[in-house]
């Protein structure tokens, strides 16, 4: 039940070799018609059944990477290991700055059986996000638990005013039946919706072709996700959204709920602008990301959940990771001392000039 595979394997061919086979990693990325096995691993991301299989990071039990000075090393290879610090999460993440990846050993599981699926009006974003946490801590984990805040459930699925929290279990039955039970428990005094608003989410889930066609027609679009503590998620949801909001050319800005764990989830924001000056698109999105990023992180949030940093985000590295961020510094210089992998990423010291942007 362990996968060798290329890194430049693309997401659906990997998924549908497998399934051939009984077989599935379990990381469904919105982008795995796009993205590939190393991609995910450099930049630590998330599939849309990350409660059940876990992140990239959880699925990694071995790499092999080429280093700055040519050298191929082999990190890990078993279930856990107690020697020394875990080497395959230094370079998971490290967004090719610290070396590249030739080969990634993934675990395997059996492919589910036939899906559960639940979904729940809440009056408020913050009481749907809270039957979340309580079902979390509860001590199960089904592998689908997002919530929408109202104007992306209402103009998706026509709620109105309500958040909409789609579940989806997947399973052994029996174990199956016990999760949804608690599901239920905690939704119990939310608005039973049709179920099969799930399975709508599930086939239309990997269609951007809205936002294509808003960036087609003149608007500029950008997501940002962060994690959060549960008691900083309310707060945090409103504050980015004012923020976001209060600059001058935002026309919309909304959130979802993605990923959950017992003492967080992932904040999953979108902005929207349409300038009456196209000239002024390039200062409205500068300004989202920093009043944005910057109000994540005064609630505890976390720079980013799982697309990475890029060269965007490459100027928020200090703030977020604070006296730590020396530390990676440290790493950088002892394995790739003249710069020469990915400069500019990780607001790493760039040896060509300062390639993040703006
Ligand atoms: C429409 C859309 C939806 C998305 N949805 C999701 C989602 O649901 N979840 C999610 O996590 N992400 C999502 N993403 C972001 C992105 O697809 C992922 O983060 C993905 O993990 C990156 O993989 P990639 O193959 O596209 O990498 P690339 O964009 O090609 O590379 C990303 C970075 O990793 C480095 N890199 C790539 N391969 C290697 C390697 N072998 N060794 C060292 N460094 C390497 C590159 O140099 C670059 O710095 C989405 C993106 C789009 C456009």
């Amino acid at each position: 039940m362990i996968l060798d595979v290329g890194p430049g394997t693309f997401g659906d061919v990997l998924e549908d070799e497998l399934s051939e086979r009984g077989l599935t990693v379990g990381h469904w990325p919105q982008s795995v018609q796009l993205s590939t096995v190393g991609g995910w691993v450099a930049c630590r991301g998330a599939g849309q059944l990350s409660n059940r299989y876990g992140k990239i990071e959880d699925m990694v039990i071995g790499l092999d990477v080429v280093l700055a000075d040519g050298s191929l090393i082999h990190t890990g290879g078993h279930a856990r290991v107690a020697a020394g610090p875990d080497l395959d999460q230094v370079f998971i993440g490290s967004e090719g700055t610290l070396g590249v990846i030739v080969g990634v050993r993934l675990r395997l599981h059996y492919l589910p059986g036939a899906p559960i699926d639940r979904a729940y009006g809440f009056g408020d974003f913050g009481q749907a996000n809270e039957a979340c946490r309580h079902i979390m801590q509860r001590g199960v984990t089904p592998a689908v638990l997002r919530v929408y805040d109202a104007f992306e459930a209402g103009s998706r699925y026509d709620t109105g005013d309500l958040s909409v929290l789609l579940v989806r279990e997947l399973g052994d039955p029996a174990a199956a039946e016990a999760v949804i039970g608690v599901v239920d428990d905690e939704c119990a005094d939310a608005e039973r919706l049709d179920d099969g608003l799930v399975q709508a989410w599930w086939e239309h889930r990997n269609d951007v072709s809205a936002l294509e066609s808003l960036t087609n027609n003149g608007f500029g679009v950008d997501t940002m996700e962060v994690t959060v503590r549960w008691g900083d998620l309310a707060a945090a949801y409103h504050g980015v959204c004012a923020a976001i909001g209060a600059v001058e050319g935002t026309r919309l800005v909304s959130a979802h709920q993605s990923h959950a764990y017992t003492d967080g989830a992932c904040l999953y924001f979108t902005f929207v602008t349409r300038p009456d000056d196209p000239a002024d698109r390039e200062s409205w999105y500068v300004e989202a990301w920093n009043v944005g990023a910057r109000t994540a992180l005064e609630h505890g949030a976390s720079l980013s959940h799982h697309h990475g940093i890029g060269l965007n985000r490459s100027r928020f590295m200090r703030e977020a990771l604070g006296s730590a961020h020396a530390v990676l510094v440290s790493i950088k210089t002892a394995l790739d001392p003249n710069g020469i992998l990915n400069p500019g990423k990780l607001g790493l010291p760039d040896p060509f000039g300062d390639q993040a942007w703006p």
